[in-house]
């Protein structure tokens, strides 16, 4: 129901642009704000993690309104920013399935969505590859962003499972997030990954906070 209304909102409202509130008619940005949007474009050095685009005062407010305002169409631009830098960096290899960062339930019921899992879909219907749902969360843990570099690999130790290890076994992932931040979480998803069983993972995130320790956003 909720979510039922969030779309017929968006239909019955017009969209704005998600950083300086013009109104557009297509995507989720206006001209102006998306060339202010830093996209990455160097080859990362046999990284597997990447991400489309720089996390800094701009493309927080994108990616703010579309984790906590829940504008859906704001999924459908990054997914495709997603979409083509995994193409850039990664050309024609092959991943077996998607899937993406759990969020606690009760996170999860109070937002009325999991942004990752949101984009993981989007970008399964991009790629034709299939969206899986792999993970989940065994312990509470504080909110990453209000933390230290050291702090947040601390507090990302235990708490995340594979559901079910008989379907990493063999595959290559590829593990979708909102943001990267210094990355413990996406590491420590891969890692239970890896541990059952998976032969390669990669992760893929929106936004990329560079130089973290030294700028922080809202978002
Ligand atoms: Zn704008």
């Amino acid at each position: 129901m909720v979510k039922l209304i969030g779309y017929l909102i968006e239909i019955i409202f017009p969209k704005k642009c998600a950083v300086c509130g013009k109104i557009i008619t297509d995507g989720a940005l206006c001209e102006s704000c998306l060339a202010k949007i830093r996209f990455i474009k160097d080859k990362p050095d046999n990284s597997p993690d990447i991400a489309a685009f720089e996390y800094d005062s701009v493309s927080s407010k994108l990616i703010y309104g579309f984790k906590f305002r829940g504008k859906r169409y704001i999924a459908d631009v990054l997914s495709e920013y997603m979409a083509q830098r995994l193409r850039e960096c990664f050309g024609d290899r092959q991943f077996s399935c998607i899937t993406y960062v759990p969020m606690s339930g009760i996170s999860e019921r109070r937002r009325g969505f999991n942004q990752s899992e949101l984009l993981a879909y989007k970008l399964s219907q991009k790629l034709g590859i299939p969206c899986e749902d792999m993970l989940k969360k065994v312990r509470k843990n504080k909110t990453q962003h209000t933390l230290s570099a050291d702090e947040r690999r601390k507090n990302v130790h235990g708490v995340y499972a594979v559901k079910d290890k008989e379907k990493c076994r063999g595959k290559s992932i590829l593990l979708v997030d909102d943001v990267f931040t210094t990355g413990s979480t996406v590491r420590a998803c891969r890692d239970e990954l890896l541990n059952a069983g998976a032969v390669y993972t990669a992760s893929l995130c929106a936004a990329k906070a560079i130089d973290y320790e030294h700028r922080r956003y809202e978002a």
